[in-house]
């Protein structure tokens, strides 16, 4: 298997090349050659793998689909590593939880549990995979990498639980001074391995942002300290969560004539963009619907043809804060794919393009169409009075408590029923990462996991610093030598 890039730079790259890396050197994003295609008796091996053994060994062959420069042992021991019960929770690790109201004979839908990892968030799933894959491939060129990276919640506390601990690893983490919630700052602060230092800057998640690309830039001390990233354009993150689309498939269905939809609440468009590698592949999926909050960039692409980049002014606060984004940095992958894998128009509409325009056009494109028609996509946005009626409406009818972002996918995926599809919504993350709104919508505190008892009274190790690059750089040289 071979990696191009969406911009149609001639190189081709192994996994490897490309599991510590960013953007392609022309811009673009990684994608394979081309998408391994299951016939009916590889997805009926697939599907007995999973019965039989499981998440770990269904991770295994899937990924050996697309990583052919990591022995098949150390990919198998590393897959059988990441994902255990220990560390998510149940046995099937992705457990399918029906939404079915008693007196009901099925389910109106299924919430694929997605967020029961080290951070209860769905982020997890592919960065526990990320850290021990990084440690493997560090040591085995006896290098290092410092993964710098800007946060605002999700993101840094799954990159910060996935390389604790690793050798060769450290992590240093930035996060606007008192702007995360009490329970998101204990899950980072509380971290007290030596590799992971966390720095809160004085001002907002953007000043983390312009941090991390200032230091990014200067390319003499971006390659003197190893400084890497661990964003959500890395191609091995989007293969680890296809994954979990066989998971919740063979557990919606009996056999492999059934199809199923999927529901998945969207910001950077890194998960439902999974979902499309496994369609691609042949798993048998009717409709991948994409759901937004009020940042609805990707709602009124599918609706109208037009991708519209919104300013600082445009990108809504909202009370499904990871998906808060004022463009989707993994969209461009789909696009590519939409245009007949056209690297040249990707890169035209994508590159100088949209940092000119802020927006291109496919309306009139015959190949738009297809969006829906051939790739099975459909969309849809929720407001937060959808999101408090939806948390309420769930909770009331089928005792069940959703976090902000899974009520988002909860309230899309009804306006996209048919009775003949099951309908699985990705729930990415538990209530208790967004009390606030869920006080708001139910007027009671959620259920807090046991081993997240008092976690906020537990020791911090937190840098507090001015949003200053130069202070940053010497932090970080520093704790290099
Ligand atoms: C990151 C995140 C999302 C959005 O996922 P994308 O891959 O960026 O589309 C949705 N919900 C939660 C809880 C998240 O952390």
């Amino acid at each position: 298997m071979r990696y191009l890039s969406t911009r149609g730079h001639a190189d081709r790259k192994q996994f490897c090349e490309i599991l510590l890396e960013g953007l392609a050197p022309d811009g673009g994003l990684y994608l394979p050659e081309s998408y391994p295609k299951l016939d009916a008796a590889a997805l009926t091996h697939l599907r007995d793998v999973w019965q039989s053994q499981g998440y770990a060994a269904l991770a295994f062959e899937v990924l050996s689909l697309y990583i052919d420069d990591i022995p098949r042992d150390d990919l198998q021991a590393l897959c059988r590593k990441t994902y255990t019960q220990e560390v998510f929770g149940t046995k099937e690790i992705v457990p399918l939880k029906p939404l079915q109201a008693a007196g009901q004979a099925q389910p109106d839908l299924y919430l694929e549990a997605l967020s029961n990892g080290p951070t209860l968030a769905f982020k997890d799933m592919a960065m526990q995979l990320l850290g021990n894959l990084f440690e493997y491939e560090l040591a085995r060129r006896g290098e290092e990498l410092n993964i710098l990276g800007a946060t605002s919640g999700d993101t840094g506390s799954a990159a910060e639980y996935a390389m604790r601990g690793k050798k060769g690893v450290r992590v240093f983490m930035t996060s606007p001074h008192g702007r995360m919630s009490p329970f998101q700052q204990a899950q980072m602060f509380s971290l007290l391995d030596e590799n992971i230092h966390n720095i809160a800057i004085d001002g907002v998640f953007d000043d983390c942002q312009d941090i991390v690309k200032a230091v990014s830039n200067d390319l003499a001390f971006k390659r003197r300290y190893k400084i890497g990233t661990v964003n959500s354009i890395n191609w091995a993150r989007l293969l680890a969560q296809v994954v979990y689309y066989f998971a919740g498939y063979f557990q919606a269905t009996q056999n492999n004539d059934q199809k199923v939809s999927f529901t998945v609440p969207s910001g950077n468009f890194g998960n439902v963009c999974a979902g499309h590698v496994a369609r691609m592949m042949g798993l048998p999926i009717d409709r991948l619907v994409v759901a937004t909050n009020e940042n609805d960039v990707l709602d009124e692409f599918f609706r109208t043809g037009i991708y519209r980049v919104r300013g600082t002014a445009d990108t809504h606060e909202t009370s499904s804060p990871s998906m808060d984004i004022s463009k989707a940095s993994n969209f461009e992958r789909f696009v590519f794919d939409l245009l007949e894998r056209d690297g040249a128009q990707t890169k035209a509409i994508f590159g100088e393009g949209l940092s000119r325009e802020g927006f291109f056009d496919l309306s009139g494109d015959a190949r738009f169409a297809k969006a829906a028609a051939v790739y099975g996509f459909d969309s849809g946005r929720s407001t937060h009075a959808d999101r408090l009626q939806t948390i309420q409406q769930v909770f009331a009818t089928y005792g069940v408590m959703i976090d902000t972002h899974t009520a988002d996918g909860v309230k899309v995926a009804k306006e996209h029923l048919n009775a003949q599809v099951p309908m699985i919504v990705l729930e990415t993350a538990l209530p208790i990462k967004f009390a606030s709104t869920i006080v708001e919508a139910l007027g009671r505190q959620p259920d807090r996991p046991a081993q997240f008892e008092g976690i906020e009274s537990l020791p911090k190790r937190v840098q507090v610093m001015k949003a200053d690059v130069e202070q940053i750089k010497a932090f970080i040289t520093q704790h290099c030598d």
